[in-house]
């Protein structure tokens, strides 16, 4: 594999991002008071957002957040280990967040076309990409249900994403913090998902089971 460089034998995926950080550069000079104030306080996000590493999907542009409202944690297919699982990347992030910050609202939003979702049915050969290998099988649950659930094919991966982004919202209650603010009413858990094509985000209902428009799930109208 090579690398695409210009004439002057520079990478040209770097020289993308040192553009994009002179641009940022201008940003900043204009919005030096508001990255002042950001620097010179402690943190105070709005959300915890478990969210895919999908280089499509950008947690602050779907969301208008401006720096210094998401805390995000993005990994591949928006998994949420269970608290005895093995790996402590997103428990950290929720025991930080929750337990330092004051955040009091979790979203886990998956998002459409999840190659991370995708991958578990596309077996990877022995000995290969074993850290991949591993992390997918946070998705199986998903994929054992609605496999049992004789969804037809067309629905299947849509089906998948939906239930596994409900399975991250089980897990989040495996954490003790989680379980317990959300007992006491002071924690709040969202399943969200995200459509690509379409620009939309639906939520997840546990009340109903069903999955609507963003703004009417928030505004609690049926
Ligand atoms: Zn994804």
């Amino acid at each position: 594999m090579t690398t695409a460089k210009d004439s002057r034998g520079v990478d040209l995926d770097i020289k993308d991002a040192v553009e994009g950080y002179e641009r940022f550069r201008l940003e900043f000079e204009r919005d030096r008071a508001f990255f002042k104030g950001l620097a010179n306080r402690k943190q105070k996000p709005k959300l915890l957002w478990i969210g895919c590493c999908d280089s499509r999907v950008v947690p602050s542009q779907i969301t208008s957040a401006d720096p210094g409202e998401l805390f995000e944690v993005r990994n591949i297919a928006n998994c949420v280990p269970p608290s005895w699982a093995e790996d402590d990347t997103v428990g950290a992030a929720i025991e930080y967040a929750l337990g330092h910050l004051g955040v009091d609202d979790i979203v886990v939003c998956g998002h459409s076309g999840c190659g991370g979702i995708q991958a578990l049915a596309e077996p990877i050969p022995p000995g290969q990409e074993a850290h991949l290998g591993r992390w997918v099988e946070y998705t199986r649950r998903a994929h054992q249900l609605v496999g049992a659930a004789r969804v037809p094919e067309a629905e299947r991966m849509a089906a998948t994403i939906r239930a596994h982004i409900q399975f991250q919202l089980d897990n989040l209650m495996t954490y003790d913090i989680v379980a317990q603010g959300v007992a006491e009413g002071r924690i709040g858990i969202h399943g969200w998902l995200y459509d690509m094509e379409l620009g939309e985000i639906l939520a997840y209902d546990p009340k109903t089971g069903a999955w609507r428009g963003l703004q009417d799930a928030a505004a609690g109208t049926a």
